[in-house]
């Protein structure tokens, strides 16, 4: 082979690559809806293809992206994790997104959740109180989707401007529910939040706003979360 011949092949290579790991991911998140997803008993079809759709791998730390598609939370640096695929299903699917809903989310992490989010709802208005992961998020959020909205700040007091919300998803384990967020929740409109302590059994609550605001809670499951913290 001559240079020339070389010089092409390793270029044909370079434009071959990406688009062979790109199916390969795709084949990944295909396999990880079908047995960790649907297999547990997720049905809602809009859930099932937005986890279908969002490339988690782009969602989480370099050295972590050959774990992305495993049936666990991986760290994202800063003390924090994504929650593992299936906890992210579970969630939307209970808050039951709309097209027309504009949801609020506590904890915008690595962006992965809100990214799920944005592939259903109209809106998304998502708060992270670490600084760097925040705008880590806003960046890629920003790159695939106009309707989402990274704030950097303490997520207890939601964000008031926007309020009300059909749903309202919480990622971080408060000690209680924030008063805050239940007001923020419009009649009708449900919120999903891990509650208890750090280092005790959490609970995920599922808080219901009736129409004629009444609250209900329901404890639907045992989790681990990372902490609810709070700006000084
Ligand atoms: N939804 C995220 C999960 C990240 S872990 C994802 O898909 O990756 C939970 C996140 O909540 C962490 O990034 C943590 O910094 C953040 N957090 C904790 N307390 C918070 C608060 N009071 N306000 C906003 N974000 C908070």
């Amino acid at each position: 082979m001559n240079r020339k011949t070389i010089f092409s092949l390793l270029l044909l290579l370079l434009f071959i690559c990406p688009e062979v790991l790109a199916n390969s991911f795709e084949r990944e998140r295909n396999a990880m809806v079908r047995s960790q997803i649907r297999a547990r008993g997720i049905r809602d079809q809009a859930t099932l293809e937005a986890m279908r759709a969002v490339p988690r791998h782009l969602y989480v730390p370099a050295a972590q992206i050959r774990f992305a598609y495993q049936d666990r939370p991986l760290p994202i640096g800063y003390g924090q994790t994504i929650s593992q695929p299936y906890i992210v299903a579970y969630m939307t699917e209970i808050i039951r997104p709309r097209p027309d809903h504009k949801i609020l989310e506590i904890g915008t992490g690595s962006g992965y959740q809100a990214a799920i989010l944005a592939e259903i709802a109209d809106q998304v208005y998502t708060i992270e109180i670490i600084g760097a992961l925040g705008k880590q998020a806003r960046r890629k959020l920003e790159a695939q989707y106009d309707n989402v909205h990274v704030k950097i700040a303490d997520g207890y007091y939601g964000w008031e401007e926007q309020a009300p919300f059909d749903a309202i998803v919480v990622t971080a384990a408060a000690e209680y529910i924030p008063p805050p967020l239940v007001e923020q929740l419009k009649p009708g409109g449900r919120m999903i939040i891990p509650v208890g302590s750090p280092f005790q059994m959490q609970h995920l609550m599922l808080v219901e706003k009736k129409e004629d605001g009444g609250i209900t809670t329901r404890s639907l499951m045992p989790v681990r979360f990372v902490p609810f913290e709070r700006a000084d």
